[in-house]
C-alpha cells in the first residue's frame, strides 16, 4: 500500500510517499522559516501564500524520489488539525483535488497523531501499548497508546506548550528564532546548575505541566539582573532554563510510564530533537529498564511521511473521509 501524504499545518510544505505505514519512499520538506525568521515567529498570511505556491514542486520532486507515479498511489492523506486554518486549506483543497483526479480514498489525519506516528518509522519493532511525551510547538502531552489509533492523554500543559517556552525565553535573551535549536546550541556552552530555576510540577500525581511560570522566571531574573546592573552569561541562563524544562518533562514520563505499566518510552514533536532531553530521558529509561527510542530530528519537526504513518493505520481500517473534510485548528487527539 503506497500512501502519498500532504503536511501544510504550519510553515513546512512537505510530501510524502510511505509504503505500508513504516517505510519511506521519500519525504521532501520546503520549510518556510527563513522568511518567518525576519518577523521573528509564523505569519499565518504568508505562510498560506507560500504553501500555494510551493505545493505543485513539492508534488512533483516527492513522486520523482519515490520513484511512484500517481497511479500507483492507494490513499491520499493530509493534516486536517490541529494548526493554523489557512495553511491547512491549502493541503486539504489541494489532497482532495489529487484524491479526486486519481479515484483514490482521502484520509484526514490529526497533526498531533502524526508525531507519535514518527516513532513507528524510526523503530520498526515498536508496537503498542506505549506511552509518548509529545513536545512540540503548540503541545505538550503525555499519550498512551493503546491500539494502533488508539490514544489516551494521561497529562497535558496548562498553559504554555514546552517549545512555545523555548522559542518566548529565546526571544528574551535575544537569540533569534525559532529558539529551541538555538538554546539547545548554547546550552553546551554554558553551566546548567549556574540558576536555580523553578521545576514547577503542580499536585502530585498530576502528569500535566504548566511552563508559563518558568518562562516568568527567566525574564524575571533579566529584570533583576538589569537593575542591579550585574552581567550574566546567556549560557548559563539558556543551560539552567532548559534544565528546569528536561527535568519536569522527564521525571513526570518516567512516572507515568510507572503508573500506567508501560515499559516502552517515545517522543514525538520539534522538542524531542533537543539533545540534553534526548540525554537525561535516555539515562533515566535505563535506570528503570525502559525500553527508549525517539525518532531522528527529520522525523521530529513536520512533515508527511509522520501523516502517511498514521494514515496507513487508518486504510487498514478503511477509517476513510469524505469530500467535504474540512480544516479543525483546534483539533484534539483524543478525537482523532
Ligand atoms: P504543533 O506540532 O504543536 O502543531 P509545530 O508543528 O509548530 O506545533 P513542531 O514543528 O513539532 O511544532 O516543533 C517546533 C518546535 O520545536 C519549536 O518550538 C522549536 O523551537 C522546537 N525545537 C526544535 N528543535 C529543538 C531543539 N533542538 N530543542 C528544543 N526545542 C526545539
Ligand atoms: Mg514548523
Ligand atoms: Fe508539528
Amino acid at each position: 500500500i503506497k500512501i502519498l501524504a500532504i503536511e501544510t499545518s504550519c510553515d513546512e510544505t512537505s510530501i510524502s510517499v510511505v509504503e505500508n505505514g513504516r517505510k519511506i519512499l521519500s519525504n521532501i520538506i520546503y520549510s518556510q522559516i527563513d522568511i518567518h525568521k525576519t518577523f521573528g515567529g509564523v505569519v499565518p498570511e504568508v505562510a498560506s501564500r507560500k504553501h500555494i505556491e510551493t505545493i505543485d514542486g513539492v508534488l512533483e520532486e516527492s513522486l520523482k524520489e519515490a520513484k511512484t507515479g500517481l497511479e500507483e498511489i492507494d490513499a491520499v492523506a493530509v493534516t486536517y488539525g490541529p494548526g493554523l486554518v489557512g495553511a491547512l486549506l491549502v493541503g486539504i483543497n489541494f489532497a482532495k483535488a489529487l484524491s479526486y483526479a486519481i479515484n483514490k480514498p482521502l484520509i484526514g489525519v490529526n497533526h498531533i497523531e502524526g508525531h507519535i506516528c514518527a516513532n513507528l518509522i524510526s523503530n520498526k519493532d515498536l508496537e503498542p501499548p506505549f506511552l509518548t511525551l509529545v513536545v512540540s510547538g503548540g503541545h505538550t502531552h503525555l499519550v498512551v497508546v493503546k491500539e494502533y489509533g488508539e490514544y489516551e492523554v494521561v497529562g497535558k500543559t496548562r498553559d504554555d506548550a514546552a517549545g512555545e517556552a523555548y522559542d518566548k525565553v529565546a526571544r528574551s535573551l535575544g537569540l533569534g528564532y525559532p529558539g529551541g535549536p538555538l538554546i539547545d546550541k548554547i546550552s553546551t556552552e554554558g553551566d546548567r546548575e549556574s540558576i536555580d530555576f523553578p521545576r514547577i510540577m503542580l499536585e502530585k500525581d498530576s502528569f500535566d505541566f504548566s511552563f508559563s511560570g518558568l518562562k516568568s522566571a527567566v525574564l524575571n531574573y533579566q529584570n533583576r539582573m538589569a537593575m542591579k546592573k550585574m552581567d550574566y552569561r546567556v549560557e548559563d541562563v539558556a543551560a539552567s532554563f532548559q534544565e528546569a524544562v528536561v527535568d519536569v518533562l522527564v521525571k513526570k514520563t518516567i512516572e507515568a510510564a510507572k503508573k500506567y505499566k508501560i515499559e516502552k518510552v517515545t517522543m514525538a514533536g520539534g522538542v524531542a530533537s533537543n539533545s540534553r532531553l534526548r540525554e537525561v530521558m535516555e539515562k533515566a529509561s535505563k535506570e528503570r529498564g525502559f525500553d527508549f527510542s525517539y525518532p531522528p530530528g527529520i522525523l521530529c519537526t513536520d512533515n508527511g511521511a509522520m501523516i502517511g504513518c498514521a494514515a496507513y493505520y487508518k486504510y487498514l481500517k478503511n477509517e476513510f473521509s469524505e469530500s467535504t473534510l474540512n480544516a479543525y485548528p483546534n483539533l484534539k487527539i483524543d478525537r482523532c
